[in-house]
């Protein structure tokens, strides 16, 4: 909503890069930066899930180890920053409670762009409070070629699918998953990852 005497073109907007990065690939980078263009964002902060809501801890990374492979693979963009927000808050990380606290730091003059999976995204409505996530942000769900739009209306609902921005991921077949599965292959993964990011999987044995 408008507030008096400003408009939205003055209003600062922040996007908030929800997932768990397990690891973080170079999918992931591009979208940040293609969001941050399209919707005139002054920053992407990059926020590594503690605990998945809907996934057992054990099958993932651990979360620092995941939070530093998102520190190495967007040191080098000064748009770029990662927050500890869900690191430090013990239990499962809902996104509102991300939300608001981005909310209360920032004050209610910033408008925040949560932007995450359209895959994650077609469950929003059995995620904590989806009213309150839809209201208090714009929710960015980036597809992957190939993925049906029409699959988040259905899902959604037409009302608040209505209200869900979409993004392409722009044309990479890249995701976390394959990341894994390369590293436990003894495949290569140069290249789908920042080289820093690379060696940090390597350093540390994850997903051998
Ligand atoms: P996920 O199931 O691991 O990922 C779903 C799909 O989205 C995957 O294809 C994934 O690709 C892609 N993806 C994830 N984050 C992305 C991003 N920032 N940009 C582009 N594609 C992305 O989903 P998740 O990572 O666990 O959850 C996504 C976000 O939703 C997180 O911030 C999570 O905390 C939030 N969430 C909140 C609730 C809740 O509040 N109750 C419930 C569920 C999820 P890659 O595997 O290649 O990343």
């Amino acid at each position: 909503m408008e507030r008096s005497g400003q408009n939205l073109s003055q209003r600062k907007r922040l996007g908030l890069m929800g997932g768990t990065f397990d690891p973080i690939h170079v999918g992931h980078l591009v979208v940040a930066e293609e969001a941050r263009t399209r919707f005139d964002l002054e920053r992407v902060i990059f926020v590594p899930n503690n605990q998945p809501p809907h996934k057992k801890a054990y099958q993932v990374a651990q979360a620092e180890h995941r939070y530093a492979m998102c520190l190495l693979a967007t040191a080098s963009n000064p748009f770029f920053e990662v927050s500890r927000e869900e690191l430090e808050r013990p239990g499962p990380s809902y996104t509102i409670d991300t939300i608001r606290a981005f909310r209360a730091r920032l004050g209610s003059e910033v408008e925040l762009y949560f932007i995450t999976g359209a895959d994650a995204v077609l469950e929003i409505m059995t995620w904590r409070e989806p009213e309150a996530i839809l209201a208090e942000a714009h929710v960015v769900a980036v597809h992957r070629p190939g993925f049906d739009l029409q699959r988040l209306s259905a899902a959604i609902g037409p009302e608040q699918g209505a209200r869900i921005l979409t993004m392409p991921m722009p044309g990479l077949e890249i995701s976390s998953t394959d990341l894994r599965r390369r590293v436990a292959a003894g495949e290569s993964i140069r290249y789908l990852t920042p080289e820093a990011v690379v060696d940090y999987i390597y350093k540390t044995g994850l997903y051998r």
